[in-house]
């Protein structure tokens, strides 16, 4: 294999490519190349040479702060921390460091992550990019790169793929992209760019300045921090959004090597991030207070619905709107709002069509107007729409009792609701809670005096620490 010496700036750039960590991690290189400012970050891609030699500079300066601590728990053990999570047995975290002087430790650090003037490049392309290769790297200088995802891309004879130096840079920028706790990284990636770029661009504003601190230890924070950053991330959006969203969850350490990926779908992400704005502001805040319990708040657990089961997003709203009917003989002042938020998360979200979203609401409003004036009404249908069978019975002697009383041309419950009801499998139950939660709000606009006052749960309400204060208030 022939080997060329060619002058690096006419190779120094960035990609992005296909590997959803080297592009957080690019992304993560443009907010080090724009020195920590936000509004002066610009695109990977258009970095000029010097930029990126800039950046490379301030993550080396980050790693020098590690050669005065004695271990990570020391100050300035930050980004040793970091380092055996992502670089293990790298040059400034060997078995042997602490043997060995400051001054070993900064050559060793320098020798490894200062770019040459001039670069050597193989005669073999980068496995991302494509361009000229600048040398094999593998899980020392690339998370996860011994594992079995990628190990077909390794050469015989060589120890790990082939990498450019930009598509090098961009990994080595990735903890900057990362939150860091419980032993593990998460990034944020999305193909949508511009998402990414923000997202990516905070966190590392977020990461820059730490390496005088110690390590992380095991994290005390809420009930899944890493989900709720998501939805953080996404309700601070205001653009329109092309693509789904990903968290990775790794660690590349020596004693263990795991990612777990969960993706949130484009139409759900989307949904997350409009749900801060317009018509569903108020809603969301009750979703909120539907999903708390006394052992998590209500956000914490929303999140773990949208991550993980965002089908019982709707079934939290209903069992949270009828226990509190039982308990205080009132129509929960949150029903209207509640209601339209639920009904668009089913559109969405969980595809249900304007067609049968409008039946349901129909046969919902014809219920309300059976039930509301007379709450005994109202407590008898709460209690047959607990099952299915006595939802059955009650619809059809309401059937026949409005026949009898009004010769009513049109049936109660046409073809098409009772098969959205009883006969949609897995949907039954989604087309039944929607059913309640629209009977609950035409009641609410019909019987005004069996209305609550929804501000008195105001308490249940949980806000999202952004901690973005600081970057708000900093940018230019
Ligand atoms: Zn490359």
């Amino acid at each position: 294999m022939s080997i060329t010496a060619i002058p690096i700036e006419s190779t120094l750039s960035i990609r992005l490519t296909a590997h959803p960590m080297q592009r957080a991690g690019a992304f993560a290189l443009a907010l080090l190349a724009a020195n920590g400012r936000l509004r002066a970050m610009k695109h990977p891609e258009e970095l000029t040479p010097e930029e990126i030699r800039f950046a490379n500079e301030v993550m080396t300066a980050d790693l020098e702060a590690t050669v005065n601590a004695a271990d990570s728990k020391q100050p300035g053990g930050f980004w040793l921390g970091i380092s055996y999570m992502f670089w293990p047995n790298c040059p400034i975290n060997t078995t042997n460091r602490k043997k060995l002087g400051r001054d070993e430790l900064r050559a060793r650090l320098h020798q490894w992550r200062d770019l040459p003037e001039t670069e050597t490049l193989l005669e073999a392309p980068c496995v991302l990019c494509e361009r000229q290769a600048c040398g094999w790297y593998g899980k020392v200088d690339i998370p996860l790169a011994a594992s079995t995802s990628h190990r077909n891309t390794t050469i015989p004879g060589h120890e790990g793929i082939a990498l450019c130096r930009g598509c090098l840079l961009s990994f080595y920028a990735l903890p900057y992209a990362c939150e860091i706790s419980g032993g593990r990284a998460a990034v944020v990636h999305s193909w949508d760019d511009r998402f990414l770029a923000r997202v990516t661009g905070r966190q590392a504003k977020r990461m820059l300045g730490r390496a005088s601190l110690t390590s992380t230890s095991a994290s005390s924070s809420p009930s899944y921090p890493r989900e709720r950053r998501v939805i953080e991330a996404l309700r601070g959006y205001e653009e329109n959004l092309t693509d789904g969203v990903e968290l990775l969850v790794f660690t590349n350490s020596n004693k263990e090597q795991e990612i777990t990926i969960q993706s949130l779908d484009q139409p759900l992400a989307e949904w997350i991030s409009k749900s801060a704005h317009g018509p569903h502001a108020v809603g969301w805040s009750y979703l909120c207070r539907t999903h708390h319990t006394e052992k998590k708040p209500g956000i914490a657990k929303l999140a773990e619905n949208l991550f993980y089961n965002p089908q019982y997003v709707i079934s939290a709203a209903v069992s949270y709107t009828r226990r509190l009917i039982e308990e205080t003989s009132h129509v929960p002042g949150e029903s209207p709002v509640l209601t339209e938020t639920c009904f668009s998360y089913a559109t969405k979200v969980l595809m249900l069509t304007e067609t049968d979203s409008a039946e349901i609401r129909k046969l919902a409003h014809k219920i309300a107007e059976e039930v509301s004036g007379d709450f005994s009404e109202l407590k008898k249908y709460l209690q047959a729409q607990k099952q299915a069978r006595t939802l059955k019975e009650w619809l059809r002697r309401k059937s026949v009792d409005i026949t009898l009383r009004s010769r009513a041309r049109e049936p109660f419950v046409n073809e098409r609701q009772w098969l959205l009801l009883f006969d949609s499998e897995e949907r039954n139950y989604l087309h039944r809670d929607l059913l309640f939660l629209g009977v609950l709000a035409k009641v609410h606009e019909l019987s005004p005096e069996w209305r609550d006052d929804p501000d008195t749960r105001r308490e249940l309400e949980e806000t999202l620490d952004s901690g973005d204060t600081d970057i708000d208030n900093d940018e230019e």
